[in-house]
């Protein structure tokens, strides 16, 4: 267990961008903890948290029918999309704090609301996206 009025000693493999997240939540719950980021390559967010390597979008989960399955019985399970929503909002909380602390830029340089739209094909992917709006 972490003591919050001594400096600890973290190690975080992988300079992506969870340990970017996890070591500046670390650093805001521990200011005076040392940090130390293990990388194999020689740059920082080479792999998946690349903008090239990945898609860029927000999980939000209000328009990504993953996140709402048909179950059995026909009925739609919002479950898990609630949960993913409920995530990013906090995601949003974290990062608007983050902005107002002066650690991140002006939200237009990393964040942008951009319409999304859902689309399926055939009989009964069409019948499942209807019962989900
Ligand atoms: C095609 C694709 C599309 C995606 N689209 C989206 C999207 O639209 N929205 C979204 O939110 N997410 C998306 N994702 C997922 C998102 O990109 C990842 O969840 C996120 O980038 C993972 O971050 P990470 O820090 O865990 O991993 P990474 O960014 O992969 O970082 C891991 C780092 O660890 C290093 N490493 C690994 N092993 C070791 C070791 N033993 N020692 C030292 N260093 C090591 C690697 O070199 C790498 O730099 C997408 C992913 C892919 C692949």
């Amino acid at each position: 267990m972490m003591n919050r009025n001594q400096p600890d000693n973290i190690v975080l493999i992988g300079a992506g961008i969870m340990s970017a997240t996890l070591g500046i939540l670390l650093k805001r719950l521990l200011p005076n903890c040392n940090i130390k980021v293990i990388e194999r390559l020689g740059s920082i967010a080479s792999e998946s948290s690349d903008a090239m390597n990945n898609a860029g979008t927000g999980h939000s989960a209000f328009c990504e029918l993953n996140y709402s399955p048909e179950l059995e019985d026909g009925t739609i399970d919002i479950h898990k999309a609630i949960k993913i929503a409920a995530s990013f909002e906090q995601s949003k909380s974290f990062w608007a704090h983050l902005v107002e602390k002066n650690c991140l830029p002006d939200p237009v340089h990393f964040i942008n609301r951009m319409p999304h739209m859902s689309f399926v094909w055939g009989a009964e992917n069409t019948s499942i996206s209807r019962k989900e709006v």
